[in-house]
């Protein structure tokens, strides 16, 4: 059996029909057997096919979770180890403020967030542009 997505000529609806082939298709077609499910009509055409398996690449959450994390890294800057000590500089106005990521211990999250400097973890870990190469 095959799937195809159908579309209504004359209403413009898309809708699903199964059929045992291809050929059977363009034989129930050709003979006006296939008909629009909401108005009736039997001018119908093959709607381009929608992906019906997860794609794969962008598709998958981790990749598209990787992806939002390199767009969100993109205006960020890393400071390394250097986080907490520079989130703390912004927090108190000793250097200007500005989107930062780098490495800090859960303990030095904890302490930032008790200053309500707020941190939030990203959701892949990040390698150090220094350990790239
Ligand atoms: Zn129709």
């Amino acid at each position: 059996m095959i799937v195809f997505d159908l579309h209504c000529k004359d209403g413009g609806e898309t809708f699903e029909a199964w059929f045992r082939s291809s050929a059977d298709y363009d034989e129930q077609c050709a003979g006006g057997l296939v008909q629009c499910p909401v108005c009736g009509s039997s001018n119908i055409a093959k709607a381009p096919m929608a992906p019906r398996v997860p794609r794969k690449g962008a598709g998958e959450p981790l990749a598209r979770l990787a992806a939002l994390q390199s767009e969100m890294l993109k205006s960020s800057r890393w400071v390394g180890d250097q986080f907490a000590t520079t989130a703390r500089a912004m927090h108190s106005g000793e250097i200007p403020p500005e989107q930062v990521h780098g490495q800090a211990t859960l303990a030095d999250a904890k302490s930032l967030a008790d200053d309500g400097i707020a941190v939030a973890p990203l959701p892949l870990p990040v390698v150090p542009p220094t350990q790239v190469n």
